[in-house]
């Protein structure tokens, strides 16, 4: 499903990613822990294509192709979904649009039809329904005046519809509370399955009680200092990261 290779990510001149490798197969879950700063989200936008990361060495490889030959628009379309750990507000655009527009242009990009109207309400009305986002949500802009866990419910419903091969997902715990926390795990939990891998970023254990990983990673300082199984979070949450700085250093 994706396979990065001593990845060299700069940012503004500034080395942040230095020497990153990473092998998810189909059907697997995988989690990014680390320190704040450590480049997780770095990580994240360069897998989606965002401007102004710039790799410098190293391959990404998803489904088997090259994405770094590709614009964002085509790495969305071939099934690659970044929720963003901040969501930004769209005003004039109504997420029930957002979320028409997007499947469309996927749908396209692979060669098939425009879903029909009534077609495409049925998707939605059931997803938005198991997310708790309200039909009045979907008529607003998109994110525009939205609550914490709103924006966060909005991010994981649009993966709903796009049915991504690849959910890469930023920090989607921050700011919830324990409702909503569920409420996001359930809606990413029904997405899980062997052909669908994930890659969940969070700087917290609690977000993996809910949403168990099959592996986990240990980002600092732009390495991946440490890998194992879901019971390396267990250590984290016990240990803290600051074991790993010095081993990140040297
Ligand atoms: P994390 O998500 O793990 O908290 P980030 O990937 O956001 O870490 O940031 C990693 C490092 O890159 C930090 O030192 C941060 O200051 C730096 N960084 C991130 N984005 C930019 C940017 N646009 N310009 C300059 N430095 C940046
Ligand atoms: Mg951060
Ligand atoms: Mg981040």
């Amino acid at each position: 499903m994706l396979e990065i290779k001593n990845l060299h990510v700069e940012v503004d001149g500034q080395e942040i990613l230095k020497g990153i490798d990473l092998t998810v197969e189909p059907g697997e879950v995988h989690a990014i822990m680390g320190p704040n700063g450590s480049g997780k989200s770095t990580l994240a936008y360069v897998l989606a294509g965002r401007d102004g990361y710039e790799v410098t060495g190293g391959s990404i490889a998803f489904r088997g192709e090259d994405v770094l030959e590709m614009g964002p628009d085509e790495r969305a379309a071939l099934g690659l979904f970044l929720a963003f750990q901040y969501p930004i507000e769209i005003p004039g655009v109504a997420l029930m649009t957002l979320l028409k527009t997007a499947l469309n242009a996927q749908r396209k990009a692979r060669g098939e039809d425009e879903l029909s109207t009534p077609d495409f309400m049925r998707l939605v009305r059931e997803k938005a329904g198991e997310l708790n986002v309200s039909q009045e949500m979907l008529k607003r802009p998109v994110n525009v005046g939205f609550s914490g866990g709103e924006k966060k419910r909005a991010e994981i419903l649009q993966m709903a519809v796009l049915q991504p091969w690849l959910c890469v997902l930023d920090e989607t715990d921050s700011g919830l509370d324990i409702d909503a926390l569920k409420v996001v795990a359930d809606g990413v939990n029904a997405l899980r399955g062997p052909e669908r891998s994930m890659v969940v970023i969070t700087h917290y254990q609690r977000l993996l009680n809910y949403i168990v990983p099959d592996k986990v990673h240990v980002l600092s300082a732009g390495r991946i200092v440490r890998s194992g199984g879901k019971e390396l979070a267990l250590e984290l949450e016990e240990s803290g990261y600051a074991i790993y700085q010095d081993e990140a250093a040297a």
